[in-house]
């Protein structure tokens, strides 16, 4: 028994400096990642629920790994959000989506909508607006058409910081919208104080949303607060034909999910647009 408890805590000292060796080589390998042009961004379609048009996409970040294939944002945000990373990597998701979305709109694409998640430490980093306001500069794509999508959590942090930054952001044209809208912890106030312009339903609310389970009343009252406020609303994680009939009775403005489209590189989110 001593000797299995020895080698028991050989083992677990053994774990933690293998996670730590693995975490620094994944951080030396995110620096790298960004010169190496390793990140890449997917596009989901907003689609409006009356007629069914895509009206907009969301850009989501993936990292083509050299070895390990495409990584979802899960698996490496946290450790750039850690590090401050996440402010360059941001940057360039702002540059990269601006740009493409320039290019879809000379193209005579109709979209109104470029969707852009910040982390909530970009979002604290005094450099943003003036990164947003370059990428619209050098891009030369109309501020109204970005949505800058942002927590309930990242709005709370600092308030009079946050009240400065979202009134330049405001000046510029951009949107806000807050990203899975009633999972955060905060009062509603802010709704109004920063002139917000669209609440997006979790997709944890959507998924059980079908007449008679508990989430329904949860969906119809942030509806309901989105129309009385005036503002959009759009529903996250749409996998099923009962969740969008639910969502069109309630009058929510948009759905996006995979009952719509997975997201997909650029090129063929173009084909979805100009095929249908
Ligand atoms: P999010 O902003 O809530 O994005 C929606 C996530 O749900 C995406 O995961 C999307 O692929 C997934 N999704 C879309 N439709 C469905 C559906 O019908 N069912 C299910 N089960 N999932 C669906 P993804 O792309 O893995 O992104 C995860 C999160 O990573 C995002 O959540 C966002 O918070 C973050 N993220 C993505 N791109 C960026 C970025 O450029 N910057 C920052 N800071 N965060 C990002
Ligand atoms: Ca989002
Ligand atoms: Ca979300």
């Amino acid at each position: 028994a001593k000797e299995g408890g020895r080698n028991t805590y050989r083992f677990y000292t053994d774990a933690l400096t293998q996670s730590a060796r693995e975490k620094l080589a994944l951080e030396a390998a995110l620096r790298l990642a960004l010169e190496r042009q390793e990140f890449v961004l997917f596009y989901q379609p907003l689609v409006r629920l009356s007629d069914r048009e895509i009206t907009g996409v969301e850009a989501l970040l993936r990292w083509r790994h050299p070895e390990l294939g495409v990584l979802p944002p899960e698996k490496f945000i946290p450790l750039a959000e850690e590090t401050g990373l996440i402010v360059s990597i941001g940057e360039w998701v702002i540059q990269e989506a601006c740009g493409q979305m320039r290019s879809w709109l000379d193209r005579g694409l109709e979209l109104s909508t470029l969707a852009i998640n910040l982390s909530p430490v970009q979002f604290r980093h005094r450099g943003l607006v003036d990164s947003i306001e370059r990428a619209v500069l050098e891009t030369g794509v109309p501020p109204g058409v970005i949505e800058l999508e942002v927590t309930e959590t990242a709005l709370m942090d600092s308030i009079g910081l946050i009240e400065q930054r979202i009134a330049r952001l405001k000046a510029l044209g951009v949107r806000l919208a807050i990203d899975d809208f009633g999972t955060g912890y905060s009062s509603l106030s802010y709704l109004r104080r920063f002139n917000i312009n669209k609440l997006k339903i979790a997709h944890s609310f959507v998924s059980n949303i079908e007449e008679g389970e508990i989430n329904q009343p949860l969906v119809s009252t942030i509806v309901t607060l989105a129309r009385s406020l005036n503002l959009q609303v759009m529903a996250e994680g749409v996998e099923r034909d009962s969740q969008l009939g639910y969502l069109s009775k309630l009058g929510c403005d948009f759905g996006q999910g995979y009952l719509f489209s997975h997201p997909l590189p650029p090129e063929e989110l173009d084909r979805l647009i100009q095929g249908g």
